[in-house]
């Protein structure tokens, strides 16, 4: 089925993204294959495999979302310069204790600053 090889196609393209892709990103990787998808199926797809918790979709401060080849919930680094987004997983814990008896159901971690590839063409570094 057409759609469903669609999804297929859309899913993997994400699972083998390790830098976050944006829509267009995937919109362009997916034109390979599938030269007639169009950018709004490409997004409604994702949107689908986000709802779905299949991938992870982060909001950004642009509103160009991008999405996340891992699924669960974990901190993200992003450039203001060139927009990178990076994980944060290492190096950065999540104080469970302190939220008292309060239940998480997700959480959103984004941590702004600039890159160090941006640092060093900047000669900061
Ligand atoms: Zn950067
Ligand atoms: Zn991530």
């Amino acid at each position: 089925m057409r759609k469903t090889r669609q999804k297929e196609l859309i899913f993997n393209i994400v699972d083998n993204s390790y830098n976050h892709p944006t829509a267009n990103d995937v919109y362009v990787k997916c034109q390979q294959e599938l030269p007639e998808i169009s950018l709004a199926t490409v997004y409604r797809n994702l949107n689908f495999l986000a709802d779905n918790g299949l991938i992870k979709r982060i909001k950004m401060p642009d509103n160009i979302d991008r999405f996340d080849n891992r699924h669960y919930d974990h901190p993200h680094f992003i450039c203001v310069k060139c927009a990178s987004v990076m994980d944060l997983e290492d190096g950065f814990s999540f104080d469970v204790d302190s939220l008292n008896s309060n239940k998480i159901l997700d959480y959103e971690i984004n941590v702004r600053g600039i890159c160090e590839k941006c640092l060093k063409k900047e000669g900061e570094i």
